[in-house]
């Protein structure tokens, strides 16, 4: 086999980066784009020593859970991985995903239904309607080769703009936005930034909206200190349902990151407000809030369900970006102590903390695996009954687990937006004695290739904990 040459390929499995896999001569290729069940027609773009990539020429016999993306940029956009699977197989891949993972990775044993000899992984919590979810949208400006203005998202892997009207995974406002902003510049002659030659003013734009207040905000990411005819942009702008607040963030830098230091606000108030629950949150240019509201508020509702609480309790919310989880804990919890890294997160936890008015949640700013140890030497004698993390994608500190592990809780509530990460780090508290009681795969990002999973452990010296979700696989752990 060569590069170049054309196979018909079985397609077997999905990778985690959620590409077709299929084998010849039990060789596997990697084709984006192929589905399990897929028998396709394919040309090898890469060999490797012990794999290679292949492109999707044509399916020649569609899998039964192959459907129409609805969107037709699908396939060349970067957004979203899994549009031509039915839903019901994307929730399905992403709860194969999580299980294969603890046992791959993590080297648990895992059962395929509840009560059997292992952990057992329930489907991933999906969405009724999988579409429109995101409450933000960052939307690249640019020129195509013809030099027409382009306004969209990156292809695959590059920097070139794929141009388009409407994303099925914004909410329909966003379109109207993206609408106005484009109509402005074209009209009054304002140019897109080019990358390639750092000229020219719009980078980007930042949509957000508020889920449950409707709230939309528009910031235009500029590489200049401001935008010209800004009136005649708010005219469109405010034919947008639900718009509220226009802000401009400089950008100078020849840079990938989108959002500059400085932010201007040019109408309103130059945040909006969001709820999750019963919770409120108010949301600025650069603040960190999940993308998907609706599917965090069954996430948190889980995490909640697995701390367990009754009111008197301790706990700590690592990795608590804005304090979303610490809020949520705040409600049922005696004190929740909440730490993050990103000093502006910590100002909009406090802002947030106090908006809501609870009085019982504090904030530390620094590293999780620092601030943690430290607080547990100068109060040795103060308990934690639960703790919670929710890192980024590479997982755990090793420091944290250890102090974790020292602080003894009665409960550790683990949010991870890695399959990977969480089996290894499960595998090490597992060293410590902490035992996993449930684990719930939640999909936050339907169409897409990434899930989320919460998983609750309690130590083995302790009662044991019985989660409501899970009894029989509860059981089981009981008696190991
Ligand atoms: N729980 C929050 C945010 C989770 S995202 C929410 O749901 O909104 C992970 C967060 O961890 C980010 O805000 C990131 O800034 C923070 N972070 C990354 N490394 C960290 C570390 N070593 N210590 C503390 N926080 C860290």
């Amino acid at each position: 086999m060569k590069k170049n040459d054309i196979l018909r390929l079985p397609i077997e499995d999905l990778s985690a980066e959620g590409e077709g896999i299929g084998k010849a001569d039990s060789f596997p290729f990697f084709v984006k784009d192929a589905l399990p069940g897929d028998l396709a027609e394919v040309r090898i773009t890469k060999l490797q020593k012990t794999y290679g990539y292949a492109r999707l020429l044509s399916v020649i016999e569609p899998s039964s859970d192959r459907v129409e993306a609805r969107c037709p940029k699908a396939r060349a956009c970067g957004g979203c991985q899994l549009q031509e699977l039915r839903y019901e197989a994307e929730l399905k891949f992403k709860t194969k995903k999580v299980a294969d993972a603890l046992q791959r990775i993590g080297g648990f044993r895992v059962s395929g239904e509840p009560g059997g000899e292992g952990i057992y992984v329930p489907e991933a919590l999906g969405m009724a309607d999988p579409w429109r979810y995101r409450a933000k949208a960052q939307i690249p400006f640019g020129y195509d080769r013809d030099g027409k203005l382009v306004a969209g998202f990156y292809a695959g892997r590059t920097h070139d703009i794929i141009d388009m009207e409407d994303c099925l995974l914004a909410p329909e406002e966003t379109a109207g936005t993206l609408r106005a902003v484009k109509a402005w510049m074209l009209e009054y002659g304002v140019p897109a930034y080019r990358e390639d030659v750092h000229e020219g003013l719009v980078r980007h734009l930042l949509f957000r909206k508020g889920f449950a207040t409707g709230e939309i905000m528009a910031c235009l990411i500029v590489n200049g200190s401001g935008i010209p005819h800004a009136d005649a942009l708010l005219e469109k702008l405010r034919k947008v349902p639900g718009f509220k607040t226009l802000t401009v963030n400089e950008n100078r830098a020849r840079t990938n990151v989108i959002l500059g230091r400085r932010t201007e606000t040019l109408y309103g108030p130059g945040w909006i407000e969001d709820r999750i629950g019963d919770v409120r949150f108010r949301i600025s240019p650069a603040s960190f809030f999940q993308v998907n509201p609706v599917q965090t508020a069954v996430l948190y509702g889980k995490a909640l369900e697995y701390a367990g609480l009754k009111g008197d309790e301790t706990v700590w919310d690592l990795y608590c970006g804005i304090g979303t989880i610490s809020l949520f804990l705040a409600q049922k919890a005696r004190r929740v102590y909440g730490v993050e890294i990103v000093p502006d997160a910590v100002r909009d936890a406090r802002e947030n903390a106090a908006l809501n008015g609870f009085q019982n949640a504090s904030f530390f700013a620094g590293k999780a695996e620092e601030v943690l140890p430290a607080y547990y030497a100068e109060h040795p004698e103060e308990k934690a009954d639960v703790i919670v993390v929710d890192p980024p994608r590479k997982g755990c500190d090793r420091a944290l687990l250890d102090t974790v592990a020292r602080m003894a809780p009665d409960r550790f509530v683990y949010v991870s937006c890695d399959p990977a990460t969480l089996a290894r780090d499960l595998r090490i508290m597992d060293g410590y004695g902490y035992r996993i009681a449930a684990v719930q795969p939640v999909d936050m990002f339907p169409n897409s290739r990434h899930v989320e999973t919460v998983c609750c452990l309690y130590h083995q010296k302790k009662d044991f904990i019985s989660v409501p979700y899970e009894p029989k696989n509860a059981e089981y752990l009981k008696k190991n």
